[in-house]
């Protein structure tokens, strides 16, 4: 974006700065475990309306509303939730069970929207996404935005902290994991250190009959839902209910250096590759040795699934900046956390 951005350190006078900067109406960087957020206040439109012009973001896609406990999610769409013969009881039932396990943590629910959630935010949507973010600075800038708000004499007395944040990547692109990876205006960006999970959310929705449907994979894997849910329970969204859920575009999470991903790498003809710089993508680096390749990245040396999802988009944002002509990303094993590499890594091939 050629823009110089503001890296501020995530210490209490820091947390201020930025609470107070969201209740302004502007827009900041935000880390979480799963990854950098570019947060705004989630009761107000102005703002919502900068986060997508600053991301390049098509209204269609809805923003994830942040709170900073359950019992500050359930405070936000509890009488939503309640009202609404969308969600009744059974469906209630298993958004609790699933935000008492995972929260605070890379699951988003998608629950009936509240009145005090502008529809810009949910894409004029009956139904918005919330999560409770497990990284001590995003919950700690939520809480304090929440005290800023009132102590402004603004925004009704029952309702909590809330920022609404997308990734803060322009749209499409690849998202960030580290403050300096954060390329879209924004007042400022708190340094909350590398992501730990590195992936965005796991999206569900929970459904009246008590089902848990799958609308983006992510933090939280399918045998994780499939314990706590019951495995019969939990569904994927079939590729028609794609557009229920934006991040599951064809193309998206894409470097600006053409991708390909294969299941192995001998399926790469080296001749069909001369000239041309190529940088490779694997999970332990045994691969791929001595074919020659420009750049490499090793996304867990021990082929461990976790360590792989952390140092996924940072290693995207190396291989971007290497000059290639053409990345080659083998896929993972497809297992926990590894089915959420590989969907990124397809969107990333799109
Ligand atoms: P991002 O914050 O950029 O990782 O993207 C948020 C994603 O969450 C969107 O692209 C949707 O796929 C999903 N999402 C958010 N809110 C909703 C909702 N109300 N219904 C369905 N999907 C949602
Ligand atoms: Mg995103």
């Amino acid at each position: 974006m050629g823009e110089r951005l503001e890296i501020v350190a995530a210490d209490d006078a820091g947390i201020a700065r930025a609470a107070a900067a969201l209740a302004d109406g502007q827009l900041v960087g935000m880390p979480t475990e799963t990854v950098y957020g570019l947060a705004c206040h989630a009761f107000d439109a102005a703002a919502a309306a900068r986060v997508f012009e600053a991301k390049q973001r098509p209204s269609f896609d809805p923003l994830i509303v942040h709170v900073a406990s359950s019992a500050d999610a359930w405070a936000l769409v509890g009488g939503a939730a309640e009202n609404q013969s969308t969600l009744d009881e059974r469906g209630l039932r298993v958004a609790r069970v699933l935000a008492e396990a995972f929260w605070p943590g890379a699951l988003t629910l998608v629950l009936p929207r509240p009145e005090c959630v502008p529809g810009i935010v949910t894409s004029g949507l009956g139904t918005v996404g919330v999560r409770v973010p497990a990284h001590p600075v995003a919950r700690g800038l939520i809480a304090a935005l929440g005290e800023e708000v009132k102590k402004r004499g603004r925004g009704r007395a029952d309702l909590p902290g809330a920022v609404a944040a997308p990734s803060a990547n322009v749209f499409g692109g690849v998202s960030p994991t580290r403050a300096e990876h954060v390329a879209v205006p924004c007042a400022l960006v708190l340094d909350g250190g590398p992501c730990a999970t590195g992936l965005e959310s796991t999206v569900v929705r929970p459904t009246p009959e008590g089902g848990v449907v799958v609308l983006r994979l992510g933090g939280v894997t399918l045998e994780q839902l499939g314990e706590v849910a019951g495995e019969a329970n939990v569904t994927l969204a079939k590729p028609g209910e794609k557009l229920a859920s934006p991040g599951m575009l064809e193309r998206h999470y894409a470097p600006r250096t053409p991708l390909h991903l294969v299941s192995k790498l001998e399926q790469i003809d080296p001749g069909s590759l001369g000239g041309q710089r190529v940088g490779v993508l694997t999970l332990t680096g045994e691969r791929g040795r001595g074919m020659g390749f420009a750049a490499a990245e090793v996304l867990s040396a021990r082929g461990d699934l976790v360590e792989a999802a952390a140092n996924l988009f940072a290693a995207l944002h190396r291989l971007d900046a290497a000059g290639l002509d053409v990345v080659v990303a083998e896929a993972v094993p497809d297992e926990g956390l590894g089915r959420a590499i590989n969907d990124r890594l397809r969107r990333a091939a799109g």
